[in-house]
């Protein structure tokens, strides 16, 4: 490979067979022949192998290993045997499930496009960074992951993190000269942009070099794709849990076995009884039902727009009180049009037309006339505006195509239809030098040549360009002293009908002495000084048809919607108020005022005057994490969104971090989701999927353990009161494995239940073993227990049948009681005769399918030998199944009294 840093960039360019133009079409085609795509090998997902041996790795399946082995040194080769098949097939049902979800997880995250920005036959495109080849022009910005090993042509303050590469933290500077020294280091070769390393501050221009594996990273093949979640915080609180009921039930088996001993029960069987207790009481389905319900929490995001990144978001999100949003773009469609021009004396002229549309054109409002003077002050405004641009707006054939910010976007539109056109206007200007926009400055700004000295020309926030004026037009096209008073009350009349108002300077400014043509020294902010206000632009941004209703939704669910903008005050709280964010101007804020708010207050104080807002305007990117400070404070589980470099730190902070699709690479990998369509209304979708992924995990949650629960009832009465050992550890590996199995998965697709928006968030603190779930697995599980003992007791100390036929049917009624049990597992607080039955067709083919696999068992002479079971007459079954329904009852009564109760107090 070649030592590009030692050679001029233009010899680079030549060897490259490439320009300041780009390549073609067909020399990508080809290229992309050559070079193959643009990607770095990535972590490979976990293997089959390794999900399936990690099956192993749980209390449960020692217990189980365990019982195996001791039972075959007891020549219980048929135990044992089942043991195994059960545990095999356990493993192999939960490594399918694992897989699948890790499977779908990982497709997930190639839906977020990863894009470059390269000029191709002279003009800008977005290309997915896959299509990226040697000799593409690649232009920089703050915020992005460098596509490809980069020569750079152009700087502009460029800063860039390659900690990754180097180890070295500190953001370093770039230049485009050519260096010396064959075999600096990585980190000394100033002039070229590494694959992956993060573009922190600046803009700049850059020839590739290496793609793929020919890049510096490609070469030391190192995994860059961020390290993958070992498990969702809840998945790993459920696994303390269970370890710790495996400790318990561990404990309580040996009691009762000693209990069991010293009544005169042969050794053997109290050792199988306590491996049956033991397995009965350990919710062995949890895991992967955990897994299972949160990737189908997650595809459901998905199809909603919203990717998960982080899992810990599938839970948090049901638990969210505010949702910061971004205005441009998440609660606007961020497709701005000029509407509105005001020259400095006041005379204002509207633009027809709408959108990305060049047909329109600009009339005096009302009866005024449009004169040759203000014609001339007209121009030299748009011209400043299309000048100070870093978007392209050009013909392909019949069509209009567009690239960049839409506020620049906007601006070249004006100029087409008053036909000056970007292209022909720079051949006159040829561009020396560019401030590029950033949302903490809040201007853009370009240096142009004309005749021997330097034309500045500034677009931006008013009061970011006032204090750059001298002066301003007049009408007789002449300039006079600036007044900032006048031209701030003009702004606000704007900004008060929700216009977006930027302001316009340009000016002369004399050549920077040691210079060179076609250069850009020393021309920076400090150059802006002496310019003439040219004038103010309003524009509008529509607001997204879903925002209004999706602000209702979410004010309705408890969630309280803040908007934050670096916009006008003004202009933030009329848009607010048309969406119902805020009513007065005492709910807004400015960022200056909430910096000087924090730096004054103490930080209660600070928290109360950041919660009673609701509209946070002038907001610079970083004064954003003060807005997620004090609302954290406060108590708040909050949402933040954000898509630029300087919201990383923000979104990270945030209990969730939402950053947008079109967004830089920064935001989008710091942040737990992300919105593919970049709309407010996702988020609200997202919290709405959310609680329906968290109330199914309490299902599943609440299945398994009443179940355990209602095992061990049965055991312990049983043991207590003398009577021989209801079920085998067989029968209880049946029903806890494979006729559970089969359901408990099913209620991971329970639709959401119609009211979880309107409903309150849940307490982040709030446990899943809340009071409800305590007393719901507690009623119902001691129910079925005492329900199952009773049979038991009846049949062999009333009855006097034979232990195998009693156990035969004490096992038919605990498998009806499963079956019976998941229909008031889905809903905790609803009545299942009030919701829709079919909603979830799989859930009740997986309760027939159950019970088919139990009788049909009971016919097979093999599993008769296994499970100790036999065939039973119709009568009987029909008679347990009669039983087996009270469950139900139970359940529904607690519902009625209880669950309701309890919801209208804490909702
Ligand atoms: P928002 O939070 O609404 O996206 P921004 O931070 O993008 O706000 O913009 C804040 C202010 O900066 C705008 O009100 C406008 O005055 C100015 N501004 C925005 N975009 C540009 C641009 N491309 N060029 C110059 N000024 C801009
Ligand atoms: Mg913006």
């Amino acid at each position: 490979m070649k030592k590009w840093h030692l050679h001029d960039f233009n010899t680079v360019l030549e060897e490259l067979e490439t320009g300041m133009d780009g390549l073609s079409e067909e020399q990508v085609n080809e290229r992309l022949k050559k070079y193959g795509e643009n990607v770095l090998p990535s972590e490979p997902p976990p293997s089959i192998v390794k999900i399936f041996i990690r099956q192993f790795i749980s209390p449960l399946i020692y217990i189980l290993l365990a019982a195996g082995i001791v039972s075959l040194f007891l020549k219980e080769y048929i135990d044992a045997g089942f043991i195994f098949t059960v545990l095999l097939l356990n493993s192999i049902i939960g490594t399918y499930q694992e897989y699948n979800a890790a499977k779908s997880a990982s497709a997930l995250q190639n839906v977020v496009p990863h894009l470059a920005q390269v000029i191709r036959e002279r003009y800008k495109a977005e290309i997915d960074v896959k299509e990226v080849v040697p000799g593409d022009i690649v232009i920089l910005e703050a915020g992005q992951r460098v596509p490809a090993d980069l020569r750079l042509i152009k700087t502009n303050n460029l800063e860039i993190d390659e900690s990754l590469l180097t180890g070295e933290s500190l953001p370093v500077a770039k230049h485009t000269d050519t260096l010396e020294g064959e075999d600096i280091s990585l980190g000394d070769r100033k002039n070229i942009a590494y694959a992956s390393t993060v573009v922190s501050r600046g803009s700049g221009l850059g020839v590739v070099v290496g793609t793929a594996l020919q890049t510096e990273i490609g070469k030391i093949a190192q995994f860059i794709s961020a390290p993958a979640e070992a498990n969702a915080p809840l998945v790993q609180r459920m696994e303390v849990f269970s370890k710790n009921v495996a400790l318990a039930v561990l404990g309580a088996a040996a009691i009762l076995g000693m209990i069991a001993l010293a009544r005169g029960i042969e050794a053997q069987a109290v050792f199988f009884m306590a491996v049956a207790l033991a397995v009965s009481a350990i919710p062995e389905g949890l895991p992967v039902g955990l897994t299972v319900t949160l990737s189908i929490g997650m595809n459901r995001m998905a199809q909603r727009n919203v990717i998960v990144r982080k899992l810990v978001a599938v839970e948090g999100l049901g638990s969210c009180t505010v949702i910061a949003s971004d205005k441009t773009g998440t609660l606007t469609h961020n497709e701005l049009t000029v509407k509105l021009l005001q020259l400095p004396d006041g005379k204002k002229f509207v633009i027809t037309g709408e959108g990305y549309n060049p047909e329109g054109h600009v009339k005096p409002l009302e009866h005024a006339v449009l004169d040759e003077q203000d014609k001339i002050s007209l121009r030299r405004l748009i011209e400043a505006s299309v000048l100070s641009n870093e978007a392209a707006f050009y013909q392909r054939g019949e069509t209009w195509r567009y690239q960049g910010d839409s506020v620049d976007v906007a601006f070249l539109v004006l100029g087409v239809k008053e036909g000056i056109k970007q292209e022909e206007l720079l051949k006159s200007y040829p561009q020396v030098g560019v401030i590029p926009f950033d949302a903490q400055h809040r201007y853009a700004a370009a240096f142009h040549e004309t005749n021997g000295k330097i034309r500045a020309a500034v677009k931006g926030a008013y009061e970011a360009l006032l204090p750059m004026c001298k002066t301003m037009l007049n009408e007789k096209g002449g300039e006079e002293p600036v007044d900032p008073d006048h031209i701030e009350q003009m702004a606000f009349k704007i900004s008060e009908q929700g216009y977006r108002v930027l302001a316009l300077a340009d000016g002369l400014i004399d050549k920077p002495a040691d210079s060179n043509p076609g250069e850009a020294a020393n021309l920076d902010e400090t150059s802006l000084t002496g310019l003439t206000f040219l004038g103010l632009v309003g524009m509008i941004d529509p607001l997204r048809a879903e925002a209004k209703a999706a602000v209702k939704e979410s004010i309705g669910a408890g969630v309280q919607v803040n908007m934050v903008t670096g916009d006008h005050p003004l202009t933030a709280l009329a848009i607010a108020r048309e969406l119902g964010i805020a009513q007065s101007i005492d709910q807004v804020i400015t960022g200056s005022e909430l910096a000087k708010c924090c730096a004054e207050t103490e930080s209660d104080k600070f928290s109360s005057i950041v919660g009673s807002k609701t509209v946070f305007a002038r907001v610079e990117p970083l004064q954003k994490q003060l807005i997620v400070k004090g609302l954290m404070d406060k108590g708040h589980f909050l949402a933040v969104t954000g898509d630029g470099v300087n919201d990383a730190p923000a979104l990270k902070e945030a209990n969730i971090g939402v950053a947008m699709g079109s967004g830089t690479d920064a935001a989008k990998e710091t942040a737990d989701i992300v919105l593919t369509d970049d709309n407010f209304a996702s988020i609200v979708a997202g919290i709405e999927e959310g609680r329906v992924a968290y109330d199914n995990i309490r299902k599943v949650i609440y299945l398994l353990v009443s179940t355990g629960f209602a095992e061990i009832v049965l055991f312990t009465l049983a043991i207590l009161l003398g009577f021989p050992i209801p079920l085998l550890a067989a029968q209880i590996l049946w029903l806890n494995l494979v006729t559970n199995g089969v359901q408990h998965i099913a209620l991971a697709f329970e639709p959401n239940e119609g009211d979880v928006m309107k409903r309150k968030p849940r307490s982040p603190e709030e446990g899943i073993f809340n009071p409800l779930m305590i007393r719901e697995v507690l009623i119902s599980g001691a129910f079925m227990g005492i329900v199952a003992f009773g049979l038991w007791a009846y049949l062999v100390g009333y009855l006097g049948w034979h232990e195998f036929a009693a156990r035969n049917s004490v096992l038919l009624l605990m498998v009806l009681f499963e079956n019976f049990h998941v229909l008031n597992c889905r809903s905790e607080r609803k009545s299942i005769f009030r919701m829709p039955f079919f909603s979830n067709r799989l859930l009740i083919y997986a309760i027939i399918i159950a019970q088919a696999i139990h009788l049909v068992s009971m016919q097979i002479p093999f599993m008769q030998m296994v499970l100790s079971i036999e065939p039973i007459t119709f009568v009987q079954w029909f008679t347990t199944m009669l039983i087996a329904s009270t469950v139900l009852i139970t359940m529904e009564i607690f519902k009625l009294f209880y669950a309701t109760n309890l919801c209208h107090k804490k909702c």
